[in-house]
């Protein structure tokens, strides 16, 4: 069995704030009660890993990332070993972590939102509080697992609590049909998953705007079953308003995700949104200005906020993306082991990428 082979060391990578990644070995963990050791298998990196920790140790509260924390909050993995009192994930169990670990009995974690969870002592985030997924191995509690099945790779897995995981809840607030035409802003891999979900729940047509020529290019190339991801991908320039509204026979659009964080790139989404229209803004930080009367009211538009998904809503997307034959690791350009897990954050500070995944054993292709 897996558990006889577990080593004593591991390799895992910490992010010192200083615009690299810096490998350690640490003694592998042994799982206590309610708690499992995941051999890892594909972790991901998320632009929040670059905006607050990795340039600079910036956030705070439940972003702040405790120096010497292994990184690493999008993991993916195999159960290699079960502490006592486990009750439903065995040995063997390929599993998802939802990346934050809540107290359990606050009110947001009993929503299943531990994103949210109220109690300062228990609250911790994989890869920024409690240690993550870039190491050979994660501990993690099993109330934070989600069964990952077997059509699914772990590369897909890695993606669906954080990066699906949050697109897919900022698109059930403002629901998308067969009827909208949907405006995506910021198409970095939350924009590029917000493009593949809304095709699935059968948008009728997608756009997307982007400053960086990489990025446009990736999402240019981009198929979803025979078809283009997006119908049309647009520079980010001043004459994107009227571009949009030429694309949509002058009404805007029905629906707009905001991924980019960009203020002038919010501004556009609200503005390109049509009269009765819905945004969901998913990009973290910055700012915006607006005028409330002509942006919103006047319209009758709806603007909501998102932030991240509960546990019970990743495991309804964990069965869809099964349904729809769905697979998130359409949009890892760039896999990477973790011995080469400097190169790998470099990349994606750079954004001249898709998603960019670090990889162990059979998902390192
Ligand atoms: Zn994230
Ligand atoms: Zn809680």
């Amino acid at each position: 069995m897996a558990n006889t082979t577990t080593p004593e060391k591991m390799l895992c990578a910490f992010l010192p704030g200083d615009h690299t990644a810096a490998l350690g070995t640490r003694p592998v963990p042994v799982p206590g009660h309610g708690e499992v050791l995941l051999r890892m298998k594909a972790s991901t990196i998320c632009g929040s890993d670059i905006r607050c920790i990795y340039h600079e140790h910036l956030g705070k509260g439940p972003e702040g990332y405790q120096p010497g924390i292994i990184a690493g909050h999008e993991p993916c993995g195999q159960i290699v070993k079960t502490g006592p009192g486990c009750r439903r994930f065995r040995e063997n169990d390929r599993v998802i972590v939802y990346h934050i670990s809540g107290c359990g009995v606050c009110n947001d974690c009993r929503r299943g939102y531990m994103i949210s969870c109220t109690s300062e002592k228990y609250r911790r985030a994989y890869g920024w509080q409690r240690d993550g997924g870039m190491a050979e191995y994660l501990l993690a509690e099993e109330k934070d697992l989600v069964s990952l099945p077997d059509s699914l790779t772990y590369a897909d897995g890695a993606q669906v609590a954080c990066g699906f995981g949050t697109v897919y809840e900022g698109l059930e607030k403002i629901g998308v049909s067969g009827n909208d035409a949907v405006l995506v802003t910021g198409l970095g891999p939350v924009g590029l998953a917000s493009a593949t979900l809304c095709r699935k729940l059968g948008a009728r047509q997608i756009l997307g705007v982007e400053f960086l020529d990489e990025r446009i290019q990736i999402a240019r190339k981009l198929h979803l079953d025979g078809r283009p991801l997006f119908d049309h991908v647009l520079k980010s320039a001043p004459e994107n308003l009227e571009q949009i509204l030429a694309l949509t026979n002058h009404n805007g659009v029905e629906r707009a995700v905001e991924c980019s964080a960009n203020a002038t790139a919010r501004n556009l989404a609200l503005r390109a949104t049509r009269k009765w229209g819905k945004m969901v803004m998913l990009g973290e930080g910055g700012s915006m200005s607006l005028n409330p009367s002509p942006d919103m009211l006047h319209d009758q538009k709806t603007l909501v906020g998102s932030w991240v998904t509960s546990i019970w809503k990743m495991e309804e997307l964990v069965e869809r993306l099964v349904h729809w034959n769905l697979h998130p690791d359409i949009l890892i350009t760039h896999r990477f082991p973790l011995e080469k897990v400097g190169d790998a954050y470099a990349l994606m500070a750079s954004g001249k990428c898709g998603k960019v995944a670090v990889c162990f054993d059979e998902e390192l292709k």
